[in-house]
Order: structure tokens, then C-alpha cells, then sequence
């Protein structure tokens, strides 16, 4: 018969791990395509978002900053016009206005208004000749008269770095502010800097610092926070990398860059942009999306950055995600798996450690039937017959009988023995317990092993107090596993020893030990001796069933207690049973 361990092997463990293996690695491939899915989903939904931000960005442009970028890329001022169409470049220029100019940039403005009112007479008039003529009637004492110059309607010629409609603001407020028109001056200086200052970033400082300087400070914060945005805006487009378009840029300090056309940008201040994000993100389908100072997204969130916000945009799960469940699913499917494998294996173990057992046992009995029955029965009937035929002598006729009943007795007492085992094996014997002192169960099994103690003819020594306390047991049943002890004692150990039987009490148990001076057991011996049939190697030719320690264990166990076997110095066996002393016992 194959071992049971390596049966257990071949038909469970084995298959077991190949299932496990296999549904690990099935599983694990199908989490991982579902944990990709979740995450490419996510990134959709984020992008999607995204794109819905910056549409939301571009829709609401009123409340925010448009800054648009001349052909040579220069900044210009917020919702900049574009420069005349069709304006002429490079046209006549009539004497009379080339000696006005000439006179009015040396400081002569009142020789030079005549020159250059002239050419405005003619309608050759162009910007520079405008803001010439408008100069020097303010030097002529004619404030009014240059605003009204500045406001003349001809479409005239740009081309020059600084616009003309700039200048001539500036000249106008310049002109307001010598006039003593001050509000009216600070009213175009504020216009200049929402929605008409078309200036490169330098240029729009030094108008800022020629009217501060005019004027004093700028006085409406709002207007004041305008431009310093424009301003902010033309440093960070130089300082920033250019947008691509519907791109957010993130401008140091607070706020985006979104470009909304090839020349025209976008600047979004913070507070807009989240309340514009908060608009953007709402719930998504099976997704959250929220900001990531909002939401603790874990590791696997998926994640997609928007600049200019101090924090990315998450998309977590709404609900468990289908992995997350599919994992756990898988896991514990993995252990209950394991669990069952396990509990199976041992129950198959079992089984087969039992079945092997019983296949022993009944070989064994074999053994038993034939060698200790068969042989004494055999030799029983033959003496038997002599006698019935008068084949004996008459004086030897009492020694066969005394015979004969001798081994009547043992026959009956290994009969006795096979079906105590049995009984005890079975587990069906009723213990019949009684409350006695344990030195009273101490006699009886001396009592009992008396004959066999003279036959072997060793010295008997017993040393059990009286203050032994009393016990709850089958008297009978563990007065017989005595009694075994000492018989086997009797037989092992030699003519002449002594056996020394002790009792008491040891942790509240109580202790009974059969101690001799024979052979003793061999340390690799001393679990086998306790199971039936076992006989020791070097005792083969001394008669015995197997059955006397087993038989002892079982009665032993049957109370509860232990039993044990130790050499006994300097040679001899110590056999020593614990058993309990409470009520139970
Ligand atoms: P049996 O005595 O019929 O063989 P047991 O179950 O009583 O069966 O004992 C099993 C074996 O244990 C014996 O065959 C013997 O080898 C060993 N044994 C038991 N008692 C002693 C002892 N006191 N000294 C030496 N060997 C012993």
C-alpha cells in the first residue's frame, strides 16, 4: 500500500496547486485589463473636463483680460482695436507742414502753429502734423483748441512704434491736465488703461508714469488692478512659454493664460478659474472628478494636471470599482479554495492513516490468532486426548491437569485482552467509576499480578503513602493496567531484581510508577511499544500478545490521564502513569 502522505500528494496537492495556479494567474490578467480599462476611462472623463473648462473659460471672457499681440508680437492693451485699415504710408508732406514740424520740435510752438495750420488747412494733415499742431496751440495758449485738433476724425497713418490713437490720448490728457481738467484727464487716463492703451510694456509704464506724475496715483483700484493685469499678462507672455491653443499656461503668482486665437490671449485670474473648475467638474458618469486638495484621491486615481490652480484635477471611482471587487472576489475565492484543500487533505490523510491502521491491525490479529491460540490450543488438545485415552501415567495425570488449567487460564485471560482492546479501541466501553483511595487501586493491581510476580521470582518493593487521596475511576479496568505493568516487569527484568511500584501526588495528579531492573527500551522503541500488536525486537522469542500496553494506554486515556515510559537508572524500564485526581477523574 502507498504511503498515505504520498498519495495525498499525487491526487490532491498537486491538482490543488495547478487549479490555484491557474485561476491566479487568470484572474490576475483579467484585474489587471479591468484596472487598465478604469484608468484610460478615468483619463477620458478628466480630459473631457478638461475641455469643458476651457470651453467655460472662453465663454465667460467678459469678466476676464484679453490681451492681443500686434504682427511684430508686442503685447497690446486689453480689447485693442485693430490698427486702421488701409492706412497710407509714406505720403506728401507739404512744405508748409515740414517747417511747422521743424519749428515745433525745436520748442518753437507758437512760430510753428501758423506752418502747420496751413497744411491741416490743405488736408495733408498726418498724425505726427496732428499732435505737432495740437502741441503748439497748448503752447499758444489754446487748450481747448488742441483737444479739439485731437479729436478731428481723419483717418490717419499708423507705422509708428508708439500708436497714434496713444499719443494723442496721451497729449489729450496732457492737455486736459493744463487746462486744470483734471477729472476729466483722470477719466481718459482710467480709459487708457481698460480698454484704449495699445502699448508695448515699457511704453505703458512711462504713460502710467507721465500721468502719475500729471495727475498723481491712479485712483480706482479696479482700474489700477486692470492694467497691472495687462501688465502682468505682457511680462508672463514673455516670460511663459506660449500657449498652444484652447492650452491653459499657468502664470507665476496666480491665474492662467488660455489662447483663445492665434494673437488674442486670455488671462484668468485664480479666484475665476476655480469657480469656473468647481462649474467644470461635476459629477461624471461612474467618476468623480474633483481637485486633489478636495479629494483625497488614492494612488491609482487617475490624474491630469491644470496649471495655474495649486492643485491637479482626480478622477476617483464613484462606488467600488469593478477590479477592487473582482479582486476581492478573486481573493477570497483563493482562500476558500485553500480552505477546502486543506480541510480535505486532512480529512483524506485521516482516512487513509485509519484505513492503514485497521489493514495492520487485522494482519496483526492474523499473526496473533495463529501464534499465541493455535500454538497453546494445539498443544491443549493433544495433552486433553492423552489424558482422555489413559495414554498418561497415573502419578504425572495431576501435573497434566494443572497444566491443562494453566493454560485454560491464559487463553481465556488473552481472549479477555482482545476484546477489552476491542472495546476500548471502539471507544464503546462504559467506564464504571468509583470512588475509592487510590491506595485501595494500588493493592488490587498488586493483588492481581501476585502469580506472576512468583513465577519470575523478583523482589517486590511498593511505596504508597497513606495520605494518598481518594479517586473517581473504573477500579477494575485500571487495577488490570497496573496489574500489565507489573506482569511486564515480571517477565523482562530478571529472576532476583527488584520491581518497585511508587504512588503519589504531582501536581495535584496522581502518580503511579512500575519500575524494574531489566533490559529497558530503546529510546527509538518507546512510542511503537504503545500500539497494538508492537513487541519489542529483542523479546520476539519470549511469548506475548502486543496488546498488554496498548491495552494499559487506552485504559489510561480513557480516565484522562498519561502515561509514559523512562529508562531507570543504571538500567531497567520506568513506566509512569499520570492521572487526574478532581471529581471527574
Ligand atoms: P507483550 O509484553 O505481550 O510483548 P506489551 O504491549 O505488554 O506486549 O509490551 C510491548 C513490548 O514492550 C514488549 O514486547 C517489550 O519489548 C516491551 N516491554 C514492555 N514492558 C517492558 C519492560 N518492563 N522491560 C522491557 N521491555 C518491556
Amino acid at each position: 500500500m502507498p504511503r498515505p502522505a504520498a498519495l495525498l500528494a499525487a491526487t490532491l496537492v498537486v491538482p490543488a496547486l495547478l487549479v490555484g495556479a491557474w485561476a491566479w494567474i487568470g484572474l490576475g490578467g483579467r484585474i489587471e485589463r479591468l484596472e487598465q480599462d478604469e484608468q484610460r476611462r478615468a483619463t477620458e472623463v478628466l480630459t473631457e473636463r478638461h475641455a469643458l473648462l476651457v470651453t467655460k473659460l472662453r465663454a465667460e471672457q467678459d469678466h476676464m483680460t484679453v490681451l492681443s499681440l500686434d504682427e511684430r508680437g508686442r503685447v497690446l492693451g486689453p480689447f485693442a482695436e485693430d490698427p486702421p485699415a488701409g492706412a497710407a504710408v509714406g505720403f506728401e508732406r507739404s512744405a508748409a507742414a515740414r517747417i511747422g514740424l521743424e519749428l515745433e520740435a525745436r520748442g518753437q510752438g507758437v512760430e510753428a502753429l501758423p506752418f502747420l495750420e496751413a497744411a491741416a488747412m490743405a488736408g495733408t494733415e498726418d498724425a505726427t502734423q496732428r499732435l505737432a499742431r495740437a502741441r503748439a496751440l497748448l503752447a499758444a495758449g489754446r487748450g481747448e483748441a488742441a483737444l479739439t485738433a485731437l479729436e478731428d476724425p481723419t483717418p490717419l497713418p499708423d507705422g509708428d512704434p508708439l500708436p497714434w490713437a496713444t499719443r494723442r490720448l496721451w497729449l489729450e490728457i496732457h492737455v486736459l491736465a493744463e487746462l486744470g481738467r483734471t477729472s476729466e484727464a483722470q477719466g481718459l487716463r482710467t480709459r487708457a488703461h481698460c480698454f484704449d492703451l495699445r502699448l508695448p510694456l515699457r511704453a505703458a509704464e512711462a504713460f502710467e508714469l507721465v500721468c502719475a506724475a500729471q495727475l498723481g496715483p491712479a485712483r480706482a483700484p479696479i482700474d489700477k488692478e486692470r492694467f497691472l493685469t495687462t501688465v502682468r499678462g505682457a511680462t508672463l507672455l514673455e516670460a511663459v512659454p506660449i500657449p498652444t491653443e484652447r492650452q491653459l499656461v499657468e502664470v507665476p503668482g496666480g491665474g492662467l493664460l488660455l489662447r483663445l486665437a492665434q494673437d488674442r490671449f486670455l488671462v484668468v485670474p485664480q479666484g475665476v478659474l476655480r469657480a469656473q473648475l468647481r462649474y467644470a467638474v461635476g459629477p461624471g458618469d461612474g467618476w468623480e472628478v474633483r481637485t486633489s486638495d478636495e479629494a483625497s484621491g488614492g494612488d491609482d486615481a487617475a490624474r491630469l494636471a491644470v496649471p495655474g490652480l495649486g492643485a491637479d484635477l482626480v478622477a476617483v471611482p464613484d462606488g467600488t470599482p469593478e477590479s477592487a471587487l473582482l479582486s476581492g472576489l478573486g481573493r477570497g475565492l483563493l482562500w476558500l479554495a485553500l480552505l477546502v484543500f486543506g480541510a480535505g487533505n486532512l480529512l483524506v490523510w485521516r482516512t487513509l492513516r485509519r484505513e492503514e491502521r485497521l489493514a495492520r491491525l487485522r494482519s496483526d490479529f492474523v499473526d496473533l490468532v495463529s501464534h499465541e491460540l493455535r500454538t497453546p490450543l494445539t498443544a491443549l488438545s493433544l495433552k486433553a486426548e492423552m489424558l482422555a485415552h489413559g495414554e498418561v501415567p497415573p502419578a504425572k495425570v495431576p501435573e497434566y491437569q494443572l497444566g491443562l488449567l494453566a493454560e485454560v487460564r491464559r487463553l481465556s485471560g488473552l481472549v479477555a485482552s482482545v476484546l477489552d482492546f476491542a472495546r476500548l479501541e471502539k471507544g464503546r466501553a462504559r467506564l464504571e467509576r468509583r470512588r475509592v483511595a487510590a491506595r485501595s487501586l494500588v493493592a488490587e493491581g498488586l493483588r492481581e499480578a501476585r502469580p506472576a510476580l512468583e513465577l519470575g521470582g523478583q523482589r517486590l518493593e511498593v511505596d504508597a503513602p497513606r495520605e494518598l487521596p481518594e479517586v473517581e475511576v473504573d477500579v477494575e479496568l485500571l487495577a488490570r493496567a497496573l496489574c500489565n505493568l507489573i506482569e511486564n516487569a515480571a517477565k523482562y527484568a530478571p529472576a532476583g531484581s527488584t520491581i518497585r511500584v511508587t504512588a503519589g501526588v504531582v501536581d495535584g495528579r496522581l502518580r503511579l510508577a512500575v519500575a524494574d531492573e531489566g533490559p529497558g527500551i530503546p529510546r527509538a522503541e518507546r512510542d511503537r511499544i504503545f500500539e497494538p500488536f508492537a513487541r519489542g525486537r529483542a523479546h520476539a522469542a519470549i511469548p506475548g500478545t502486543g496488546l498488554g500496553l496498548a491495552l494499559v494506554r487506552q485504559a489510561v486515556e480513557a480516565h484522562g490521564g498519561t502515561i509514559a515510559v523512562e529508562d531507570r537508572l543504571p538500567h531497567g524500564a520506568r513506566f509512569v502513569v499520570e492521572l487526574p485526581t478532581g471529581a471527574a477523574a
